[in-house]
């Protein structure tokens, strides 16, 4: 059975798109069955993940919708080594339509679990707020990963967050906890970086994955040519750490079962 994370964080920018695709191609690369959901109409996940969003035949919005089973719709990514539920403008209907609908906040949840058997992780890259999509992603999870920049301001929104995995897990979703917070864009020389990582970490202790993604150009520079960093150039400083990352969440998983 697979393990199901969503990647949020309700701001935008800070990295959960490029946590996503890198982790998908690092767990791939050692050895682990990968699915990645693209939740976010932008379709970044998707694109950087070597897809084409405006040539799919079904999206994540068919499958929310009932159109089409995730097996239908599910595409594999060669150049990435695991397989994509894309997204497109389309999904940014589903916020609104999927309002009306029964069930509305356990589809994704209930397409998942269909396909749960042929995965060791679900990797769920979440838009920036949130809505109906992300509240889909954290019903169908075991735990969220945050990805997170050591600045002043971050530990400010981080806040609503935990609380709205809180009420997630009370009210909707018992399994869903938050595994971790992932140190991205970091950058040692700067001062006040360190303060925030160190208050990060006095703060939520165990909840802070050891793993620290650095600020690195070849991380930014991936997406352009629809590859995961870890696949664009291996040798990178932040493709090593995504690597380090994806093991040590092999290695959380495997420690709980
Ligand atoms: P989000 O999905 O949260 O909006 P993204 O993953 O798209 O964030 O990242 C925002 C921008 O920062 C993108 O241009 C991305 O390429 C860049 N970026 C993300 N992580 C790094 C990193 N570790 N080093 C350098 N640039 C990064
Ligand atoms: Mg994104």
């Amino acid at each position: 059975m697979a393990k199901i994370f969503c990647v949020a964080n309700q701001k935008g920018g800070v990295g959960k798109t490029t946590t996503t695709v890198n982790l998908a191609a690092g767990l791939s690369k050692i050895g682990q069955r990968v699915l990645m959901i693209d939740l976010d109409p932008q379709g970044n996940a998707t694109m950087g993940s070597g897809v084409d969003k405006r040539a799919l035949a079904y999206t994540a919005y068919d499958v929310l919708w009932g159109n089409a089973t995730l097996e239908e719709a599910k595409v594999h990514s060669d150049a990435s080594g695991y397989d994509v539920l894309g997204a497109n403008r389309e999904l940014a209907g589903a916020e609104v339509e999927l309002v009306s609908v029964d069930n509305r906040e356990n589809r994704l949840k209930d397409a998942i679990a269909v396909v749960a058997n042929n995965y060791d992780f679900v990797l769920i890259d979440c838009p920036p707020s949130l809505n109906m999509l992300t509240l889909n992603g954290l019903c169908a999870a075991h735990g969220v990963i945050v990805p997170m920049q050591c600045e002043y301001f971050a530990l400010e929104g981080l806040s609503d967050l935990v609380n709205t995995i809180k009420q997630v897990h009370g009210n909707l979703n018992k399994n869903l906890e938050l595994i971790g917070l992932l140190r991205v864009m970091f950058d040692p020389r700067i001062t006040l970086q360190q303060q925030v990582s160190d208050q990060i970490k006095s703060h939520f202790g165990e909840k802070v994955f050891n793993a620290v993604i650095p600020r690195n150009v070849r991380l930014a520079e991936a997406p352009s040519y629809g590859l995961p960093g870890v696949v664009f150039d291996p040798a990178a400083k932040g493709s090593l750490a995504f690597i380090e990352f994806a093991h040590e969440m092999v290695q959380r998983m495997g420690s709980k079962r």
